[in-house]
């Protein structure tokens, strides 16, 4: 089988290419490249879409979380709790800042960080949480929100890789993840689930005072332009790109709900291989698969994803070096830290295809091959 990708964004464009090709063009005749209309009202929408008072665009998710960090006013040394299974952009923001990231364990079924370690990891300079609803999996926000409260920490919500998914409260009242904690963060790099064509993101809160200094800060600490009132960065969406999101955020439920299937025909494929485990589908959460994340046993995992390559079927390990771990962090004592989950998942996770033009053969041609290779090489 021919052309099979991770994230297939050629075949999702062409199936709004007029829709898509138009919206940019009119961005082109009105010139407005930044700051524009399309700017405004793709914050209105999607304010709206996830029933949160306040969206803040940006240039991209590593900048939301930075942003979201300095509209804090945290002080060098503040700690900041993270989990270490996370792609590194969560944990670089906190060291570029002068704080220092301490990093909890994440739990084996969900990927998302374990709130054990979390309380057990707060100390008195503890000043935010970074959750993460890793691979589209939203954290168990409840319990976290009730410790950020005893404990009167900010939460902010890494949704990078879950926007569109919902938490279900134990009242059975949902929110859309990103618009749980003190301020969500996400990025709408081409391959997220709201991607758009370049560089893109966004900040949510239902704070009216950190929304005006996420505001400010992301537009050079000024509210009156000329006046600059604290140090900020210049972190813009632009006009194209939010003309562009305003189209895909009309599709995202029908989006993730693609994903959605694709993971639950991978999920019966697999159900019976005793060698893989499949995704874990918490009770509280409407998974939203950015990742279709697998935790393969008894293989060579680079010998599975050569085979697997030799039948045309892409995979990737997300993450076979967690942060802890990078040289990148060394200052912040990653050796010493015991973080077995993490370290054993970085050995047997593998993500397959998923997106939103998956077709049953494909699913049928990737889930049968692997099913072939896991058994073969575990014999
Ligand atoms: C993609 C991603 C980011 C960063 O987003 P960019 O737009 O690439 O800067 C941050 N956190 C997580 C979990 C991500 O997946």
């Amino acid at each position: 089988m021919q052309g099979l990708q991770m994230v297939d964004l050629k075949r999702q464009y062409l199936n709004i290419k007029s829709e898509v090709d138009e919206a940019i063009l009119n961005v082109l005749s009105s010139t407005a490249f930044i700051n524009g209309p399309e700017v405004k009202n793709f914050s209105t929408e999607l304010a709206a879409y996830l029933g949160v008072k306040h969206v803040i665009p940006c240039a991209n998710g590593t900048d939301a979380l930075q942003i979201a960090l300095m509209a804090l006013g945290l002080q060098p040394g503040d700690e900041v709790i993270t989990p270490s299974f996370t792609y590194i952009a969560t944990v670089e923001v906190v060291a570029l800042l002068r704080l220092k990231p301490v990093f909890v364990d994440v739990d084996a079924d969900t990927f998302t960080m374990n709130l054990d370690s979390v309380r057990n990891a707060i100390t008195d300079k503890t000043k935010a949480i970074i959750p993460v609803h890793l691979y589209g999996q939203c954290v168990d926000m409840e319990p976290l929100l009730a410790l950020g409260k005893e404990k009167n920490i900010p939460i902010i919500e890494d949704n990078a890789q879950a926007i569109g998914g919902t938490y279900t409260f134990a009242d059975g009242s949902k929110k859309k993840t990103g618009a749980i904690g003190t301020i969500g963060c996400t990025s709408f790099f081409p391959s997220k689930n709201l991607g758009c064509y370049g560089d893109g993101g966004a900040m949510f809160t239902n704070d009216d005072a950190l929304a005006e200094k996420l505001a400010m800060i992301a537009n050079h600490g000024q509210k009156v332009r000329y006046y600059h009132d604290m140090v900020g960065c210049n972190s813009r969406l632009d006009s194209i790109q939010a003309a562009l999101l305003r189209i895909k955020l009309r599709k995202l439920d029908a989006y993730c709900d693609a994903r959605r299937s694709a993971a639950d025909y991978y999920d019966n494929a697999f159900k019976n291989n005793p060698n893989i485990i499949t995704p874990f589908r918490a009770p509280y959460n409407l998974h939203v698969f950015h990742q279709y994340t697998l935790q393969v046993k008894n293989v060579n995992r680079d010998k599975v994803q050569e085979l697997l390559a030799e039948k045309g079927i892409p995979s990737m390990i997300y993450y076979p070096v967690s942060s802890h771990k990078q040289k990148m962090l060394a200052e912040f004592g990653g050796a010493s830290y015991d973080l077995p989950v993490t370290d054993f998942l970085n050995t047997c996770v593998i993500s397959l295809p998923i997106h939103t033009e998956l077709t049953e053969a494909e699913l049928q041609y990737i889930s049968e091959n692997v099913n072939q290779i896991i058994d073969q090489l575990s014999k």
